[in-house]
């Protein structure tokens, strides 16, 4: 299985992600904890990138292009991977496409995972007051975060619907019963 997984902060990409991935056998590839792995290391690059996520605005894509050219070449990736945050604009998503060429490697699923505008903010505030550590779980940085999703992000969406193989699901629902969803329409579409 090599899936993207979509969705706006605060759907439950992350741990859906995260289960899928374990169900499979595959690396769990999330971006953002890439990235806050690279703040925590204090790395050059950490340092350039913190005030991007502190403020909830995107990583230049030159940079994150890079970090998953290196990610995706890494040996656990032979057996798949399920890719949580990236591809996060429009030229992520055509990188993608030519570092997957190179590697001789195709998609098979992408999953797009979808709740009410007023749950995300509310799931994000709540991630935050129980102590995600994340400085971005706040309100106002939260609100960005959606601003620059529907802004950058959701064409991303577009781009791999005219493509005509994405599975949409309505995140609502506890995590293990949105789980058997994806688990379920996964199965279906690989036995078609
Ligand atoms: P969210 O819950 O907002 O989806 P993530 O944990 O996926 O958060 O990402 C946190 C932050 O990491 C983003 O706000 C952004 O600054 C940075 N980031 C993660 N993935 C990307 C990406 N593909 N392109 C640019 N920035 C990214």
């Amino acid at each position: 299985m090599r899936m993207v997984m979509l969705g706006p902060p605060g759907v439950g990409k992350g741990t859906q992600a995260a289960l899928l991935a374990k169900a499979k056998g595959v690396p769990h590839i999330s971006t953002g904890e890439i990235m806050r792995q690279t703040v925590a290391s204090g790395e050059e690059l950490g340092k350039r990138v913190k005030g991007f996520l502190d403020r909830g605005e995107l990583v230049t894509d030159d940079v994150m292009i890079e970090v998953m050219r290196e990610r995706l070449r890494q040996p656990d990736c032979a057996a798949g991977f399920v890719l949580d945050g990236f591809p996060r604009t429009l030229p992520q998503a055509e990188a993608l496409d030519v570092l997957l060429r190179e590697l001789e490697m195709e998609l098979t699923h992408i999953v797009d995972l979808a709740v009410p505008e007023s749950v995300l903010l509310e799931r994000i505030q709540k991630r935050g007051a129980s102590g995600s550590g994340r400085s971005d779980d706040t309100m106002e940085v939260a609100k960005r975060r959606l601003e620059v999703y529907q802004a950058q992000t959701a064409p991303v969406g577009e781009y791999y619907l005219q493509r005509g193989n994405m599975i949409k699901i309505e995140s609502l629902a506890g995590v293990p019963e949105v789980q058997a969803e994806i688990l379920a329409a996964v199965e279906q579409s690989e036995s078609v």
